[in-house]
């Protein structure tokens, strides 16, 4: 809403000045709670970071937000003030967006497969992050509008560090699930070896305490291929082993919120008992959201709307996923062979990509008898959609969080980090979706897309299936974000432990 909406550009305009409410304090109160809210410049990290900003505010009606990324995603979040919604927000904005230095001009640029110039930029937003986030610490509070505390995303372990230097409490925001939480503590905690001495063996059992055994191929690959100095991602891996050190400086004990709810994983969150873990989730958008990719149009919207209830295919992999042409045509193959409508996600960049490889013109606009090819849609109002009966999804949390909180079931198409783990929940957990095998080079064939997909409508249609299990955990959900809710005194003992000043 305006009260809260800040115009996004309001940064660049004018100074923030101290919150209205702020200027009501006594002198004596407690400083008005002010949550400096950080995250790295992806989409699966940029939104749940702006989601919880904005729930942030709704349950702590007094407290002011401030959302960061770095410079380069912030143009591209709001690219120019006459962009920016006219939110008509004043001096009373709780909402400011304020963005932060990686040292570059242009943010990662993935054109680049040299390993080396991820890894010089990891290093680059961790020294000059740390040094710009720092600053931006300070300059708030000279403006009046202190931070009283820091709430970072898994790639800035770095935030932690500059919070305690400032003398203030941090909170990471886990944005995965909590049983990918506990397997990284496990493996940061005495069980590295195990891991390592079986990374190339992808069916051998690992038993992490408090957790189900798990198969080596459904850890996060950034401890089974990461770990690997020459491994394009292993300045990430290096990274989450900085964060779980951070956690282990803090005292008594860090803080987690971590975006998923009491009710879908007990045992993964108990088995994380050394943090103050608090699930807080699942964090859904208030509204149409800034974020990373512009929106084709909503005609496909009306063409959802025109279509029977649970009959259409939704298939998106994300903001990152690459796709090869050979495994684009046997998607849309698989698809156009089970008959049913279909509505597809290939983003601009991997439509580009293709086109590049490529003499001849993409087919990507070659009529598609039963489906319909978007370039980025608005996913939540999606799977909100009646029509929607089943989600072909690469398990990023996100995209597994928005499926269950909409009751959707899912046809699970893993590949990398956390999402053979989260793929693994979604089948063998909570029973709500199958998990597509890719073939031995790769590639997820045609037959398997039709198998898959037939195999959870099917289960749709028949009683006590994946859509019954799907509508049943989507209830849980509702009633955990509702008020009293599991999620819904999770934050709010959050923000008790800010507002008494009291670092939990
Ligand atoms: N998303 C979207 N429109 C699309 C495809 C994806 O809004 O056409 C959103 C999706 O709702 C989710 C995010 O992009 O919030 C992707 O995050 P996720 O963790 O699922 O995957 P990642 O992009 O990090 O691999």
């Amino acid at each position: 809403s305006s009260q809260i909406d800040c115009a996004p550009s309001s940064a660049t305009r004018k100074p923030p000045v101290a919150g209205v409410r702020e200027t009501e304090r006594g002198a004596s109160m407690s400083p008005q709670p002010h949550f400096l809210v950080l995250t790295f410049p992806l989409q699966g990290h940029i939104a749940p970071a702006l989601r919880l900003a904005r729930r942030l505010l709704v349950a702590a009606p007094d407290a002011l937000v401030t959302f960061s990324t770095t410079e380069a995603a912030h143009r591209r979040m709001f690219p120019a003030e006459a962009d920016a919604p006219d939110s008509g927000g004043g001096d009373d904005c709780r909402l400011e967006l304020l963005p932060f230095s990686d040292g570059t001009e242009t943010g990662y640029v993935r054109s680049s497969t040299d390993p080396a110039a991820f890894t010089d930029y990891m290093a680059s937003f961790q020294a000059a992050g740390a040094r710009s986030v720092g600053e931006l610490v300070d300059a708030l509070a000279v403006r009046g509008r202190p931070v009283t505390r820091v709430v970072y995303t898994m790639l800035l372990p770095w935030a932690a560090d500059v919070a305690r230097e400032k003398g203030l409490p941090s909170a990471l925001y886990w944005i995965q699930p909590a049983a990918v939480l506990a397997v990284y503590y496990h493996y940061f905690h005495g069980h590295a070896a195990v891991v390592a001495d079986h990374r190339h063996d992808p069916s051998f059992l690992v038993r992490f305490p408090g957790l189900p055994t798990q198969a080596v191929r459904d850890l996060p690959s950034f401890l089974t291929e990461s770990t690997d100095p020459s491994d394009f991602f292993h300045s990430v891996y290096t990274t989450v082993r900085d964060l779980f050190d951070t956690l282990d400086r803090e005292t008594p004990r860090a803080t987690v919120l971590v975006n998923t709810c009491q009710e879908l994983e007990e045992g993964a969150l108990a088995a994380v008992g050394a943090y103050d873990a608090l699930p807080i989730g699942p964090v859904l958008p208030s509204g149409d959201e800034a974020g990373l990719f512009k929106q084709d149009d909503a005609k496909y919207m009306e063409w959802l709307d025109a279509k029977p209830a649970d009959s259409v295919v939704y298939v998106a992999f994300g903001s990152l996923a690459r796709m090869e042409r050979e495994q684009l045509d046997e998607l849309l193959l698989g698809l156009e062979e089970t008959g049913r409508p279909y509505l597809c996600v290939v983003r601009k960049d991997i439509k580009a990509e293709l086109a590049d490889g490529e003499a001849s013109e993409t087919e990507m606009d070659a009529p598609l008898k039963n489906g319909m090819v978007v370039e980025w849609c608005d996913q939540v109002r999606v799977l909100s959609h009646a029509a929607v009966g089943c989600f072909v999804t690469h398990c990023g949390w996100n995209s597994v969080m928005e499926s269950v909180a909409c009751g959707v079931p899912m046809v699970c198409v893993p590949k990398m980090s956390d999402q053979r783990m989260n793929a693994w929940l979604v089948e063998c957990e909570w029973r709500v979706g199958a998990r597509a095998e890719v073939s031995g080079d790769g590639v997820l064939r045609a037959a398997e897309v039709r198998r898959r997909v037939e195999e959870v409508m099917r289960e749709g249609e028949a009683a006590g299936g994946a859509r019954r299990a799907a509508s049943e955990w989507k209830a849980a959900v509702v009633e955990a974000l509702g008020k009293g809710g599991s999620s819904d005194r999770n934050l709010r003992v959050f923000l008790e432990g800010i507002t008494s000043g009291v670092s939990l």
